[in-house]
């Protein structure tokens, strides 16, 4: 096994490809406009007279969107592509496959992931607004937001709270990047182990994270989140022995 070495400088200059463009045009359109998930996007023959291109190329327009979850496309009678969503999860996905191309391993992702996730939860804590922090960290305080007996329920109650301190940053290019590691390690989880085993223990992580948060203590909420993330890197770690491994989305 030899991971390719990282190297940078090729792609920064590569014009974009056809399908690229339409795909970003495609995107401004649906800002411009501001459309929201699930509205309708114009059929494939008014698409292509818009955008005047080839039929092939704003199929390869859309599919590239639509790997990402930018918009999503009903096939059949009355289908045709509808606008999706910005998830990080999407681009965990994508930066997931640079990380195992490179040798990346989930030992380097955990320490990774607990660096983000302390940053986040710092910088959550240091937002002026102290009303909105309070009323994001109102229902975590006392409920951590992770009951919920199904696996689904669970894992999304868990996010949640990691996705509403995103919220709380003030800036919504780490609140889309930081999170994107913790995807992958969520997503590892889900599917090769169970995280309800941890249950309590995330439970009363969250309670006294949220409660530094909404106390305005960034360093607790810093030095609380380190340790909970750890903790979960450690629990997965014995779990799955995942440590060595190279980073994959299955
Ligand atoms: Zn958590």
């Amino acid at each position: 096994m030899k991971p390719l070495p990282i190297t940078t400088g090729e792609a920064t200059s590569r014009p974009l490809k056809t399908s690229e463009t339409i795909a970003r045009l495609v995107a401004r359109d649906i800002v411009r406009r501001g459309l929201q998930t699930g509205e309708r996007l114009p059929g494939e023959a008014a698409m292509i007279e818009h955008y005047g291109v080839s039929r092939e190329s704003l199929r390869e327009a859309l599919r590239l969107l639509e790997v990402q979850g930018l918009i999503t496309i009903k096939r059949g009678v009355g289908g045709g592509p509808l606008v999706g969503r910005v998830d990080p999860a999407n681009l965990g996905r994508i930066a997931s496959l640079f990380f195992y191309m490179a040798g990346g391993t989930y030992e380097e992702l955990f320490q990774a992931w607990e660096m983000v996730e302390a940053t986040l939860a710092e910088m959550a804590a240091r937002n002026p607004d102290r009303e909105a922090v309070r009323s994001a960290m109102e229902p975590f305080v006392t409920d951590s937001g992770v009951v919920g007996r199904d696996l689904d329920g669970f894992v999304r109650g868990h996010t949640d709270f990691h996705a509403v301190l995103g919220g709380l940053m003030g800036n919504r290019v780490l609140e889309l990047m930081l999170p994107t590691l913790g995807q992958i390690v969520t997503h590892h989880i889900v599917v090769h182990s169970d995280p309800r085993k941890l249950g309590d223990t995330i439970h009363g992580d969250h309670v006294a994270i949220a409660r530094a948060v909404a106390s305005r203590q960034p360093s607790n909420a810093r030095r609380l989140m380190a340790g909970h993330i750890r903790t979960m890197a450690a629990f997965f770690n014995d779990e799955l022995g995942a440590a060595p491994d190279l980073i994959d989305w299955k």
